[in-house]
């Protein structure tokens, strides 16, 4: 599956991509830009050569985080989505915005200078599923479901399915 075109956008839906292999250099980056771009620890992302990346909705906005440097996200939500090196022939995507990140498995880190020391930890913490969270009710996540407004994990044709006319 690994070798065939993926898919993916930002949770909104308003912007989609596709890329084909080959997949460069699958990774984890630390740095302390990466971190703030993506408002998390660090930044999972997966380059292809340029050719082999197309957007297929929308437009993305692009921040230049460094002059040699486009982050690209949708303007409406705010998933970051790509990562361009001007200088390299390569596009980066988020692998989190791939419609099936697990696809997608790091094989290096980058940026280690700015990984946070206790990041490597965390797979040890005590976890939960979603509904065993006790501080919120069943009719709570039954609203979240009933009302989910994110981009389902698969291309579609025409969205949002009612034209917007609840967004
Ligand atoms: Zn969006
Ligand atoms: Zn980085």
């Amino acid at each position: 599956m690994a070798e065939t075109r993926m898919a993916g956008g930002c949770q909104c839906g308003a912007v989609r991509y596709a890329i084909t292999p080959p997949l460069v250099n699958p990774s984890i980056c630390h740095c302390r830009m990466c971190q703030k771009a993506f408002g998390a620890f660090y930044a999972p992302l997966v380059g292809v050569p340029l050719d082999k990346f197309e957007m297929t909705r929308g437009t993305l906005s692009i921040f230049r985080s460094s002059d040699v440097v486009e982050r690209g996200f949708c303007k409406d939500c705010g998933t970051p989505l790509t990562f361009r090196n001007l200088e390299s022939g390569e596009m980066n995507v988020s692998i989190g915005s791939l419609d099936d990140p697990k696809a997608v498995k790091p094989i290096v880190q980058y940026g280690i200078e700015g990984r946070i020391p206790w990041v490597g930890e965390l797979n040890a913490l005590p976890g939960m599923e979603t509904e065993e969270d006790s501080d919120a009710s069943p009719e709570h996540y039954a609203r979240i479901r009933l009302s989910n407004h994110q981009h389902p994990d698969h291309d579609t044709g025409v969205w949002p399915p009612d034209g917007g006319s609840s967004r």
